[in-house]
C-alpha cells in the first residue's frame, strides 16, 4: 500500500494542477506532519519534498549509509538514494519548507505495507540556515504547496 505522500506525488506527477483530489490529499499530509517544527503554525501554504528514501530491513548497509550522509549534512549524495516499492517497508527524508521563517524543517519517516493508517514520523528537526541553502539548491522547483 502506498503511503498518502506517495499517492500525492505520483498523483501531481501525471496531473500537475490542482484538484479537489490533489487538495485532499495534501491536507491529509499537512495534518500528519504538523505543526511545523520552525514557525509552530500549521503547514497552510508551507512547501514539501523528498530528500531521500531508502528500504529498511533488509540487512545491507544501505539504510546506515544514507543515515550517516545526512546526518552529516551530505544532501546531495543522500539525495542519490529513492529506493521505492509498494510492498517493502521505506525510510524516507521529507523536507519541509516554511515560508514564515525561511527554514527548512527535515522530518524522517517510516512508511511499511502493512500500515493501513500510513507514515509514522519519527524525528523532525529544524536546520541551519547553511543547509537550507544547500537544499535549496538540490530540490531547485520540485516543491509541492501543501
Ligand atoms: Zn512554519
Amino acid at each position: 500500500m502506498l503511503s498518502v505522500s506517495d499517492r500525492l506525488l505520483q498523483l501531481l506527477a501525471w496531473r500537475p494542477r490542482r484538484t479537489p483530489l490533489a487538495d485532499r490529499a495534501l491536507a491529509v499530509v499537512r495534518d500528519r506532519f504538523s505543526p511545523c517544527s520552525a514557525c509552530r503554525g500549521s503547514l497552510h501554504r508551507h512547501l514539501l519534498a523528498k530528500l531521500a528514501s531508502v528500504f529498511v530491513g533488509d540487512g545491507s548497509a544501505r539504510e546506515q549509509e544514507l543515515e550517516g550522509l545526512v546526518s552529516t549534512q551530505q544532501w546531495e549524495r543522500a539525495s542519490e538514494y529513492q529506493d521505492w516499492s509498494s510492498d517493502r517497508a521505506v525510510r524516507k527524508y521529507h523536507l519541509i519548507r516554511c515560508p514564515q521563517k525561511s527554514q527548512i524543517v527535515l522530518i524522517r519517516v517510516l512508511s511499511t505495507p502493512e500500515m493501513w493508517t500510513d507514515d509514522r514520523v519519527d524525528t523532525k528537526e529544524v536546520l541551519n540556515q547553511r543547509d537550507y541553502e544547500a537544499i535549496l539548491g538540490i530540490i531547485g522547483d520540485k516543491w509541492l504547496t501543501l
